[in-house]
């Protein structure tokens, strides 16, 4: 009834979530990054800011639609994410898409709510990524960077970019210089919604970051870049990356940061926990990250009848 192939199908394709291309009744579009990203031409159900962001990174219209059988929920994953809470007349499937239950920054955390069945992503669905209160990470990024000379910060441009730049803008005046992937996503966060970060483009103020005056903001794949090791060497500069992926210590080394910080856009392993407790599903689907070691979890440990969807199908990678 529920299977994962380019997207979440439900109910024998009748609902379709989060697919490049495959073409359901009814296509659904969690959030727009880019490996969800809705590339078709259907109609798809999405948040407005959803549509405005996917139009703007793809360069096409997306025609958005409402459905009477959907209710879309912010998933406070990123400005725009959505659950989606699908009834089907006979019972309620609740689509996570990616999601976090926790406030941060800007952003206020997804509010669980009733549903039959639960698909969930469950990126970090093992013991060892039980993130830290919210409020303590936040508070050591925040004094981390008051206490630092030349800061080269990096996430993601859509999401983490941003919120990283609202936590600098809370402690310090000094001027954000950010990549062109990171101002590119800026431009779009602040034509649609009442968000500024005010950063500068980082090719005409390598200065700034020269003179260690500038904090500078890139996506995490430029960390290790010629341009940005040169930067760094030349100015002294230390590097923080921010995510989930940074409670073990394999994340500080693939990106070759001094620093790292468990600042997350998806939940934690207990978040996940308490998000399958609260919505209370007869049955829990699970997929991305350690689904199958979160199923087992949720089943061993909490009497949940649960399955990660990759188990109930054979992909293209079998072959
Ligand atoms: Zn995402």
């Amino acid at each position: 009834m529920i299977s994962e192939k380019d997207g979440i199908h439900i109910k024998n394709s009748r609902y379709v979530a989060d697919s490049r291309k495959a073409s359901g009744e009814v296509n659904i579009a969690s959030h727009a990054h880019m490996d969800h990203a809705y590339q078709g031409e259907s109609e798809v159900v999405c948040s407005k800011l959803t549509q405005k962001l996917l139009e703007s990174r793809l360069g096409k219209e997306i025609s958005r639609t409402d459905h009477p059988e959907i209710e879309l929920i912010d998933s406070g994953h990123i400005l725009g994410s959505s659950a989606a809470l699908i009834d089907t007349g006979e019972e309620k499937i609740l689509y996570t898409g990616d999601v976090s239950t926790r406030d941060r920054a800007y952003i206020e955390g997804f509010n669980p709510v009733d549903a039959d069945i639960l698909v969930t992503e469950s990126t970090y669905g093992i013991p060892a990524y039980s993130l830290p209160p919210q409020e303590q990470i936040e508070n050591r990024i925040k004094a981390w960077i008051e206490e630092t000379d030349a800061p080269f910060l990096f996430g993601y441009s859509l999401g983490k970019a941003q919120k990283i730049q609202y936590l600098v803008k809370q402690v310090t005046d000094r001027p954000l210089i950010a990549h062109g992937a990171v101002m590119k996503m800026n431009k779009v966060v602040e034509k649609h919604t009442d968000h500024s970060f005010d950063a500068r483009p980082y090719g005409e103020n390598k200065e700034l970051l020269l003179n260690g005056e500038g904090i500078f903001i890139g996506p995490t794949r430029f960390s290790k870049s010629d341009a940005i090791e040169e930067l760094v060497e030349a100015s002294g500069g230390v590097k923080a990356g921010f995510s989930g992926w940074g409670m073990t210590e394999s994340y500080r080394y693939r990106g070759g940061y001094d620093k790292v910080f468990p600042f997350s856009d998806h939940c934690g392993f207990q978040d996940l926990v308490e998000m399958v407790e609260e919505v209370e599903p007869k049955k829990v689907y699970t997929h991305h990250g350690f689904d199958s070691e979160f199923a087992s979890y949720l089943k061993r440990e909490k009497g949940v009848n649960a399955r990660a969807l990759k188990e109930n199908q054979s992909s293209l990678t079998d072959f």
